[in-house]
């Protein structure tokens, strides 16, 4: 099994996207933090800035993580891993994992959301805690992140190492590629605590959401009024973010969660770069109050909130495919599909279904078309005065490209003959008769 992560990713490939998460992507968050809040999101101006005073000029705007954001970070996570454990859930089973197993998870992401939701606006409303404090301290925190997380994933490995919660870890030989991809599927602290729900979810997506309405409040707090552009941006993130929470447990059947090891790949991604990169077309409208008018601001809410669904209808019907084993209708209709047989890694033979109508019948990945369009849609309201703000979308389609071929690359080499029907079938990986 711990071949797994090796087949994926050649040693060449882990090394030069290793390098480059670790020596490009902590300058970048701060250089985004930088633009969107103190250069005015003008890529330019910051250009112009580093030219005149070089790699020192780099350092002085680098903040130290102070004490303010090492609590503020300490208090929210301590929260959500309170939440995680404490709320009620219903008992939810993992898909069969490549090892054999089957985790268990508790089912409490709505509950989670709903509390963080009510505490954090709560808070501002009584007058308790202002959010302002958190955008006020933004750099910090996530300068505090970025040497936080690599921590965090250095204890990650050694945990792999030492004491790994199921037979679904082990090493590949190479302690770099252990590092970056991770040692084990479902790392968890004590039974029941998993690491992955932690950091993807209720760390990382919850931020999302909370960073989402600290911005608001900050331009309420600042401008004494809200823009409809920071409405309509602040909006269509939580439709998206709770969309996520209310399929949290269909989340964790995806590669994040079924396929990728908890290493610094995945989990330095999401306790650094959603906070920072996820959350930062909010970020820049805080300074920038467009105002769109009701009319486009309407068709703005109105698009972005039909790709959110679209999206979700796609995970949806997919799993409700494979839960129901193939009887449900799809649009209407019994579905199409593929009965595609594979060996796992200990020598069974196993069948899954794979579904060639609905949405899935339009393209192998059609689900990221949605995806990549509601985040353009809430990024719109920053207008085309700056293209920082698109920064996110262009990640997101360049991302999503990457991971359509990584999982044909992965469903090729798992269903063989029959993902080539499937291929024959549906010919388009991501959009129907383009690509
Ligand atoms: P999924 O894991 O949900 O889907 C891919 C898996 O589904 C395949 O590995 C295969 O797994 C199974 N599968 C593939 N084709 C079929 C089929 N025709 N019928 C039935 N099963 C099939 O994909 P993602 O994890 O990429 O996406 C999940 C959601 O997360 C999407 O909404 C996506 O947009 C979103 N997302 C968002 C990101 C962001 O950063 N904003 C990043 C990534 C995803 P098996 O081995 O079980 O057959």
């Amino acid at each position: 099994m711990g071949s797994e992560s090796k087949m994926v990713h050649s040693p060449m490939v882990t090394y030069a996207s290793m390098l480059s998460l670790l020596a490009l992507c902590p300058p970048f968050v701060i250089l985004l933090w930088y633009t969107m809040v103190h250069a005015d999101g003008s890529v330019l101006q910051t250009w112009d800035y580093l030219r005149q005073h070089g790699l020192q000029g780099f350092i002085s705007i680098w903040p130290k993580p102070t004490l303010t954001a090492w609590k503020i970070i300490a208090c929210y996570a301590a929260f959500e891993a309170a939440l995680q454990l404490l709320l009620p859930g219903k008992r939810v089973e993992g898909p069969i994992s490549p090892a054999g197993n089957k985790p268990v998870y508790k089912a409490n992401g709505v509950l989670a959301y709903a509390v963080t939701m009510v505490t954090y606006v709560g808070l501002w409303w009584f007058g308790i805690f202002n959010p302002s404090i958190v955008y006020d301290h933004l750099g910090e925190i996530f300068s505090a992140l970025i040497f936080g997380s690599l921590a965090f994933c250095v204890l990650l490995y050694i945990k792999g190492q030492i004491a790994p919660s199921s037979t679904d870890s082990g090493s590949t030989g190479n302690i770099i590629i252990d590092f970056y991809w991770g040692m084990e599927l479902y790392p968890r602290i004590g039974k029941n605590f998993d690491i992955k729900v932690f950091t993807n979810c209720r760390f990382g997506m919850m931020s999302w959401a909370v960073l989402a309405v600290t911005y608001c409040i900050k331009q309420y707090e600042t401008y004494g009024k809200v823009s409809d552009s920071m409405l309509v941006n602040t909006i269509l993130m939580l439709v998206y973010v709770t969309k996520f929470f209310w399929w949290e447990a269909g989340y964790w059947n995806t590669m994040d969660i079924a396929h990728d090891r908890a290493g610094f790949y995945i989990c330095w991604g999401c306790l650094v770069w959603v906070p920072s990169v996820y959350t930062s077309p909010g970020m820049y409208l805080v300074n920038h109050p467009v105002t769109l008018g009701v009319q486009l601001a309407l068709y703005i809410l109105v698009a972005g909130i039909l790709c959110v669904y679209i999206n979700y209808d796609c995970d949806r019907q997919r799993q409700e495919f494979r839960r129901t084993n193939g009887k449900c209708l799809v649009w209407g209709k019994a579905p199409s599909k593929i009965v595609a047989s594979y060996t796992t890694t200990t020598g069974e033979t196993k069948t899954s279904l794979l579904l060639t109508s609905g949405w899935w019948g339009l393209a192998r990945h059609f689900h990221y078309v949605p995806e990549i369009l509601g985040a353009f849609f809430w990024t719109l309201p920053a207008l085309f005065n700056h293209f920082l703000p698109y920064f996110y979308v262009v990640f997101l389609t360049i991302l999503l490209f990457d991971r359509a071929k990584r999982d044909d690359d992965r469903c090729k080499s798992k269903y063989g003959k029959y993902w080539k029907l499937y291929c024959d079938k549906v010919p388009y990986r991501i959009i129907p008769g383009i690509y």
